[in-house]
């Protein structure tokens, strides 16, 4: 067992310390942060500080300290979580899940590398061949989605921009036998997303033209990236290598690049006017698109140039871009493909872990770890439409959380026979209202905007919205709100979110919410002679007076999928990971208080530590109990003679003097602080 730690590196659980104060709190995270302790544990909660730097703490011997151990027999890490779900799921047969949250380059990714590492390492002791291969492919899928959704931002060097939600399916013997990956709003509209793209791009086959225009942000991001660096052509090699292992054919690896190739051509092509019409410059770059895709080069053309519309009269004429319609079109185009692209790699890696002909009859049950990594909070200076819906996001998972962990407590105590008051908790389903309902909440609004005809400006939408939830608590503006200057008048709205008041600015709400993708686009790519590509656009098969239905909207298609998540989450155990950015520098010896103090408000951790230390922190079963601390008493070593298991544990209770602290359940002891059990194995690792 792994030595638990000295009092010079802090509380190892927060419940421990004295007072529950931001004051307190923070000093211990600093504390173990400076000692590089970044794991400490709520309970069962841990709460994780990017230690920016290599740690030895993820090796062999430290997988061997955790496996099969319980929380507090450690010191507390992400292999403790990691273990804790896998053996609830394994020994009860429980589907569980473990929540990673947190900001940006916080270190969620990581952790949940290291998590899937740790259960690819404790499984199949057996080696079986087709448990090792599905193993492989999870763990490579990783790599591949990094490579085609991740972006350098100023934040982070890899920040994914995409929510990722994992499932690990396992069979009766708790090995592996697949999963399933679902991807929440990768962020098309960035175009700095595109940067890894054209990492991965310059060192490809395709290199010939890399003077573009559209991109420039990703492109003056990316002054390392034409010298193509040993670590991009290392990189390149890792994905093509898991790509492989996956099981993507050279034909879809072709396609994939050059639907990247695709991109970038989009970006280095500019219209014009030649007085009358819109013209193209550049017809070569328009030949090359359409080689790339397999299309007739008078088709791409007229797909950039017109739009396709049925009149109300049923007829269906051809219409001219403006210079600026087309331009749209053209950087709609680009960032459908590369979401679309996205998508359809995510769908492919499914199709091979996805667990086929599973008899449960025959097999045992079928059990489940979710993984989810998902951006937490986000607060910028100027906060947009991809905010408002990681925001909403991470409402709905708070509402979660509290209905989770607050309901499964008082669940387990009413089983038990145990007296338990209900704790005050700021309940957020207010918040989660303001946004969803149906009619009244805030994606209504805008959804209702976005099918309005004609010209409805996001400050015409913002009225709509200032007149539909005036009354609401957590809404604000400065129309509803004079006073307050740091809001725009025509722009700004403020939700009084749990983790605290964000402004959002409504600019270009509209257009994200909208699907910005003429039809005609959609045509094009699925008469494409690539099957690859013409598999990715189903929806192009529609003829013009077929369409009728509008697509739904990016902010309705997000809601559905989180919706969906927390159904899935909800049926399962959760188990939480909390990450905390130490600085905004990336380094690994600056803690800066006001920003960790910030995250510490708004990931709700003091409010966890208190919902832990109302209830009981820990709860055994009165023979494992027993079993463990039995030499630690007079009365029950070697063999205690009292007529039930419950007695012998009273008796090692009241000799320790910990009466106070406990209450006898049914069939469990339940102990209200770790503090006790700290004690306990304190003293039995004293007497071994
Ligand atoms: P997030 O997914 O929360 O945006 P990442 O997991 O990508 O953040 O972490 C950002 C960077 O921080 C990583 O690329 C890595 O350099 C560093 N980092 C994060 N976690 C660790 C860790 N446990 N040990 C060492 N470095 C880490
Ligand atoms: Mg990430």
């Amino acid at each position: 067992m792994a030595e638990l730690e000295g009092l010079e590196f802090g509380k190892s659980d927060f419940v421990l310390l004295d007072e529950v104060t931001m004051e307190q709190f923070m000093e211990n995270l600093k504390l173990r942060f400076e000692k590089a302790r970044i794991y400490t544990f709520i309970g069962e909660v841990v709460v994780s500080v990017n230690p920016y730097r290599h740690l030895d703490i993820y090796g062999k011997e430290v997988i061997e300290d955790y496996r099969g151990r319980e929380l507090y027999e450690n010191p507390p890490h992400l292999y403790a979580v990691a273990d804790a779900a896998y053996k609830a799921m394994k020994r009860r047969a429980k589907d569980t899940c473990i929540v990673i949250s947190g900001e940006s380059g916080a270190g969620k990714t990581e952790a949940s590398k290291y998590i899937m590492q740790y259960i690819a390492a404790i499984t199949n002791p057996s080696q079986r061949a087709e448990v090792e291969s599905v193993k492989n492919v999870l763990l490579k899928s990783n790599c591949v989605l990094e490579a085609f959704g991740n972006a350098k931002t100023n934040r982070n060097d890899n920040s994914s921009r995409f929510g990722k939600y994992m499932d690990i399916n396992f069979n009766f013997n708790g090995d592996p036998t697949g999963g399933h990956i679902n991807n929440y709003l990768l962020e098309k509209v960035r175009p700095s997303v595109l940067y890894h793209v054209l990492r991965i791009f310059t060192i490809s086959k395709y290199t010939v033209f890399l003077s573009f225009s559209l991109f420039s942000l990703s492109l003056c991001h990316s002054k390392s990236s034409s010298q193509a660096s040993n670590n991009d052509s290392l990189c390149h090699k890792a994905v093509m290598a898991a790509l492989k292992v996956i099981g993507f054919t050279t034909e879809e690896i072709s396609s994939i690049y050059k639907i990247l190739s695709t991109i970038l051509h989009l970006g280095n092509l500019q219209f014009t006017s030649d007085g009358e019409h819109v013209v193209l410059v550049g017809e070569d770059t328009v030949k090359h698109i359409s080689e790339l895709t397999s299309t007739e080069p008078e088709n791409t053309r007229k797909a950039l140039l017109y739009r396709t519309v049925a009149t109300g009269g049923g007829e269906v004429i051809e219409k001219g871009h403006s210079e600026q319609e087309a331009s749209y079109g053209r950087d709609a185009f680009a960032k459908a493909l590369y979401e679309r692209l996205f998508a359809w790699i995510v769908g492919r890696i499914n199709s091979v872990i996805q667990v086929m002909d599973y008899n449960p009859a025959l097999h045992g049950k079928n059990t489940v770890i979710g993984v989810l990594d998902i951006y937490g909070f986000e607060i910028f200076d100027n906060n947009s439409f991809e905010q408002f819906c990681i925001n909403y996001c991470n409402e709905k998972l708070q509402q979660l959380f509290i209905e989770l962990i607050l309901r499964q407590e008082q669940d387990e105590y009413q089983r038990e026979g145990i007296t338990w008051q209900n704790i005050e908790y700021f309940n957020n389903q207010i918040i989660v209202d303001l946004v969803e309902q149906p009619h009244k909440g805030i994606i209504s609004v805008l959804d209702e905007a976005c099918l309005t005809a004609g010209k409805v400006t996001d400050t015409v939408c913002l009225d709509s919205m200032n007149k539909k939830l005036g009354q609401h608590p957590h809404y604000t503006s400065r129309k509803l709100c004079p006073a307050d200057k740091t809001m725009d008048f025509n722009r700004d709205f403020r939700i009084r979110h749990y983790a605290g008041d964000v402004t959002y600015s409504v600019e270009g709400f509209l257009d994200k919410n909208k699907d910005p993708l003429f039809q005609d686009f959609k045509r094009l790519m699925y008469n494409s002679s690539d099957p690859v590509l013409k598999e990715m656009w189903p929806d192009g098969k529609m003829s013009i007076t077929e369409v009728t239905k509008r697509p739904l909207t990016a902010a309705t298609l997000f809601k559905n999928s989180i919706i969906a998540l927390v159904d899935k989450l909800a049926c399962k155990e959760p188990y939480y990971v909390r990450c905390i950015k130490p600085n905004e520098v990336k380094s690994p010896l600056l803690f800066d208080d006001g920003r960790c103090q910030h995250q510490v408000a708004y990931l709700g951790l003091l409010e966890n530590v208190h919902v832990r230390r109302a209830g009981f922190a820990y709860r055994q079963p009165y023979a494992r109990f027993l079993q463990r601390y039995k030499m630690t008493c007079e009365y029950t070593w070697p063999n205690h003679l009292m007529s039930s298991d419950q007695e012998a544990v009273e008796a090692i209770v009241n000799q320790h003097g910990f009466e106070d602290d406990v209450a006898y359940g049914h069939t469990k002891l339940f102990v209200r602080t770790p503090r006790t059990l700290f004690t306990l194995e304190q003293e039995r690792a004293a007497l071994i």
